[in-house]
């Protein structure tokens, strides 16, 4: 059978491994009848269930009528379901084997295999959510603290996706109102109507700004801050790394594809998930290793969204050979082992001026919490907002507001040429609006929803 985009998909919707349940989810026309060849035909046939019931049932294969599971059928019709589509989800036991041989006997029923986030394509496609919801779905489920998991289910929820069709809403009746008059001479047009025109861009421009500067909070919510701790031999960072990841747990560790040239743990940080990378696993004995250890190191510094440079201050030459900051505004310097005798100079310039000076012991726990909200401070973080209140947005939206933002201003000086720019400005509000629709996803291609949603986990 030809694939429309209807025909039904299956996967599993938990974890792969042990647990007490696992769920398969088949969507699309004929998911329902799917579930008629799965169990025996003396009961009443799934596909004539009303929605929003469920049953318990033994799951037999299709061609052999072996007995597979014992499981919980929930019917769902179309458009009230995740996808807008009917949709079969059957609850099985948990298990690596069991759940395979269930979605096996699914696919032997006549559904295919879902690709990565085909389900959430097919909820966006079916008008069940904007692309910033669909988005979200794949941010929540990523989380890697509470902070951004509140964040996640904000825009979730249709905030980010409401601003912007109000911002779409508000340059759109500028741009008709424009369009509508292109043909008038200046001397025909309502009076102040190019004036007030430019003046109506004002705010939506002004939220398309503010929006663009939550990308960074965006960002750190999203992917983790990547915080680099550097510092000679001996000067505590392994110290530091470890006392950071004792206090702030992170709820999930090791990172696939993290490169093995550095140390490299997550943890949360009041709400913030941070990837810790110790520089110390770059130490070798011999030299041109060190060498290249040391320009690796660097690498990760110049990348770091902060650093954190300790100097021990219990060793009098701990000020000694200080290397440049990369980025002085991004770095703390961390004096350590306060408990200690400083055997530092009592006063000392250094070359550049970091963002902070925190003086720290380790051993003692002084100061800690101090470094704490100097690394908030210099990420440049609210303190741990316990409730997401305003919108973030991701790199994608931020550049596609950028365009927004580029466009509308473009419009705004053509307004104020008279009726000669109006023409352009037309132009330049319909890229605006253009470029607001392929954030929501008014305004979208193929090529785009691969990208979004090849980041999804089968099975969502
Ligand atoms: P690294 O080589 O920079 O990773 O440094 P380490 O974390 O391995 O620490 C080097 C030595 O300093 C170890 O013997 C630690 O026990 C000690 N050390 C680390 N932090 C402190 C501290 O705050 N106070 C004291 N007194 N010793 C510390």
């Amino acid at each position: 059978m030809k694939d429309d985009g209807t025909f039904p998909i299956a996967a599993l919707a938990t974890p792969p491994g042990l647990g007490g349940i696992a769920i398969v989810r088949i969507s699309g026309d004929g998911a329902l009848a799917i579930g008629d060849k799965l169990v025996s035909d003396r009961l009443p046939r799934v596909s004539e269930r009303p929605a929003n019931t469920f049953f318990h049932a033994t799951v037999l294969h299709p061609e052999t009528r072996e007995p597979i599971d014992d499981a919980i059928f929930l019917i769902f019709r179309a458009p009230q379901s995740y996808t807008g589509e009917e949709t079969l989800e059957i609850q099985g036991h948990g298990g690596g084997c069991v759940s395979k041989r269930l979605l096996e006997a699914v696919l032997a029923a006549g559904a295919r295999l879902a690709g990565p986030g085909e389900f959430t394509q097919r909820a966006f496609l079916n008008g069940r959510m904007d692309l910033t919801q669909a988005e979200a779905v794949c941010d929540l489920i990523h989380a890697r603290s509470e902070r951004a998991a509140r964040q996640a289910r904000l825009q979730l929820d249709g905030l980010l996706g409401r601003q912007i069709d109000a911002v779409y809403d508000q340059i759109l009746t500028v741009s008709a109102d424009v369009e509508h008059l292109l043909d008038f001479d200046e001397g025909e047009l309502p009076e102040t109507f190019l004036a007030d025109a430019a003046r109506r861009l004002d705010a939506p421009l002004e939220t398309v700004r503010h929006l663009i500067l939550t990308r960074h909070e965006g960002q750190l919510l999203r992917d983790g801050a990547l915080v680099v701790i550097s510092g000679k031999p001996n000067a505590g960072k392994s110290s530091l790394m470890n006392t950071l990841l004792r206090q702030n747990r992170a709820i999930v560790h090791a990172r696939p594809g993290t490169t093995r040239d550095v140390i490299e743990e997550s943890c949360v940080l009041e709400g913030i998930p941070l990837r810790l990378v110790d520089t110390a696993g770059l130490r070798e004995t011999d030299d041109e290793i060190e060498r290249e250890g040391i320009a690796r190191a660097k690498a990760w510094m110049g990348q770091a969204d902060l650093n954190l440079h300790l100097v021990d201050r219990s060793d009098p030459h701990g000020l000694a050979a200080l290397p440049p900051f990369p980025d002085p505004a991004k770095t703390i310097l961390v004096l350590t082992k306060c408990d200690l005798p400083s055997r530092l100079p009592e006063t000392f310039s250094l070359p550049e001026q970091p963002a902070a000076v925190v003086t720290i012991s380790t051993l003692t726990g002084e100061n800690l919490p101090a470094l704490q909200t100097a690394i908030r401070d210099v990420l440049g973080l609210a303190p741990g907002a316990a409730e997401a209140t305003h919108p973030t947005v991701s790199l994608r939206h931020a550049e596609a507001l950028q365009t927004v933002l580029e466009e509308g201003v473009a419009g705004q000086a053509d307004l104020t040429r008279g009726a000669e720019g109006m023409v352009l400005a037309a132009l330049h509000l319909k890229n605006a609006c253009e470029a607001l629709g392929r954030i929501t996803g008014r305004v979208y291609s193929d090529d785009l929803l691969d990208r979004i949603f090849s980041r999804f986990c089968v099975g969502k």
